[in-house]
């Protein structure tokens, strides 16, 4: 049970965490367990997505193919969404399934798939080919379509109010597993299964968001989720989409935020802050005891000021852990001290996750948190929880043998 600590100096409670059924894993120093290297499993299949063009024309010709079939294919996959040999008619019938066989071997296999919001909202259960599993969540919203996906089946980050940190980390995803929950959502999506069709135009029925906000910190797995950006971005040899539409979030790894400054993609930079003070940070976030608030933010401005693009910094809003208006106060401060019109800040109402006593803000809280960083100058807006109904909104993704269960059960 939560231990009700003596009144902060707002009046409201402080909270200290506690979970009913679940023990946070430790270190041998007894420091909350952060894992940042991949446990070692066997590979996944290299695919096209996992190659750079030229690598993809080697390919082919190994295959004894001409180099420029790597190009058909790559469009074939990329941008038609197809990795069926008989849908291909423009490769010769001699060698085809070959060069399918060779450069997109299978990824993902659908576990299950549950849907909410009149079918607008869907979540994906799949499994890699080591029987790992993790999910992405697809999101029809009024001109765009959102996937988040997920980097890595499970997560070392430890974050003790997030369900995929409480599993630990499996392994890290390739690129081309990632690439692929695109490429099946916009299957999907083109079969008509994400509430119907609402546009002919083709270029709207597709996905044209991503949030690296699914299972895994993106950021300690970062060369294969920079190349699955590269393949997302790429308007010649990859699907063509805008970087901007790409946000990529983390708990803050303060030396791989700063790589991602430089890379010349301008993507949507997010800092999973959740408290502004390093006292309650160290809780929230197990790496802050590695990278502080401050520094953490430092980064995230470097960011802004490296590309130009304003960042977002997320918040869970956890009633009388992170609410109180002083830290509100505290966060405007520390965001303002370091200039104006480069943040905005994205509090979102915590979602349940199994085993956690903690609960959202109330709303009165949550609208007075919001209020007192808007009244500061920071633009300030709450985020939805698409996809709570289903277990698929922020965190609460886990992706279990017990789902995999009921997926075969029913
Ligand atoms: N590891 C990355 C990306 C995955 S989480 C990161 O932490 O940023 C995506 C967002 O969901 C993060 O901001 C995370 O802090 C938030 N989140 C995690 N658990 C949550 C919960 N129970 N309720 C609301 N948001 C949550």
């Amino acid at each position: 049970m939560a231990r009700a600590l003596p009144p902060t100096s707002s009046g409201a409670p402080q909270v200290r965490p506690a979970t009913e059924g679940w023990q946070q894993k430790k270190d041998a120093e007894g420091r909350p367990l952060l894992q940042f290297a991949s446990p070692k499993r066997g590979k996944p299949p290299v695919h096209l997505a996992d190659l750079t063009p030229e690598q993809r024309v080697e390919k082919a010709k190994e295959l004894g193919l001409p180099g420029f079939r790597a190009g058909q294919l790559e469009r074939h996959y990329l941008t038609r969404w197809t990795s069926d040999p008989a849908e291909m008619t423009d490769l010769p019938a001699s060698g085809r399934e070959e060069l399918v066989a060779g450069l997109l071997p299978p990824l993902l296999t659908e576990v299950r798939r549950l849907d909410t919001d009149k079918g607008d909202t869907i979540k994906f259960l799949w499994k890699l080919h080591d029987g790992a599993l993790v999910e992405s969540v697809l999101m029809r919203y009024p001109g765009r379509i959102t996937l988040c996906v997920s980097s890595q089946a499970g997560c070392g980050m430890n974050c003790p109010f997030c369900a995929t940190g409480q599993a630990g980390l499996t392994r890290n995803m390739s690129a081309a597993e990632i690439v692929d929950q695109v490429v099946r959502a916009n299957q999907a999506i083109a079969r008509g299964e994400l509430g119907g069709k609402r546009s002919t135009d083709q270029s709207l029925e597709r996905v044209s968001n991503i949030v690296f906000m699914g299972m895994g910190e993106p950021l300690a797995n970062y060369a294969r989720v920079m190349q699955a950006v590269r393949v997302m971005t790429d308007k010649k040899h990859g699907m063509g989409m805008s970087a901007r539409g790409i946000t990529v979030s983390t708990v803050g790894l303060v030396p791989a935020i700063t790589k991602l400054a430089a890379e010349d993609i301008p993507v949507t930079f997010a800092l999973s802050l959740h408290a502004p003070d390093d006292e309650l940070r160290d809780e929230l976030i197990p790496v802050n005891s590695r990278w502080k608030v401050d520094e953490a933010l430092d980064a995230a401005r470097g960011y802004f000021e490296r590309t130009g693009r304003r960042v977002s910094i997320e918040y869970a809003l956890i009633k009388d852990m992170n609410d109180h208006p002083w830290r509100a106060d505290l966060l405007a401060q520390k965001l303002n001290a370091r200039g104006r019109g480069w943040v905005h800040v994205n509090p979102i109402p915590l979602n349940p996750t199994p085993g956690s006593i903690w609960t959202a803000s109330e709303p009165h809280v949550q609208n007075e948190f919001v209020r007192r960083l808007n009244a500061a100058g920071i633009p300030t807006t709450l985020r939805d929880t698409r996809g709570k109904e289903i277990d698929g909104a922020c965190g609460q993704l886990v992706a279990t043998e017990d789902d995999e269960a009921a997926a075969s059960a029913s």
